[in-house]
């Protein structure tokens, strides 16, 4: 009769009457689709989702100084066409 709330054996922790399939990609803790929380690496929940602060800056830092670094090379790359492409311009309407 009052089996609606153990259909699968497995609940969410934080609210134990919903029954749920769905589990944290990184814990396993059992969630509910309202505890959810989507993240790119997969289904976590509301703990897992939160900003560490810890690991996770280190690799932003890392791709924003290679972000810098590939700007600044691009950087010169144009003030290199820049300041070659007047000379060229100049050179060729001497010539005339
Ligand atoms: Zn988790
Ligand atoms: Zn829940």
């Amino acid at each position: 009769m009052a089996s609606e709330h153990v259909l699968s054996g497995v609940v969410c922790l934080r609210h134990p009457a919903v029954a749920t399939g769905l589990r944290c990609a990184r814990c396993g803790t059992p969630i509910c689709p309202r505890c959810l929380v989507h993240a790119p690496v997969g289904a976590r929940c509301p703990d897992c989702a939160k900003p560490t602060g810890g690991i996770a800056t280190r690799p932003s830092l890392r791709l924003y100084a290679q972000s810098g670094a590939a700007g600044l090379v691009s950087a010169v790359v144009a003030g290199a066409l820049f300041a070659f492409l007047p000379l060229g311009f100049l050179s060729s309407s001497l010539r005339c």
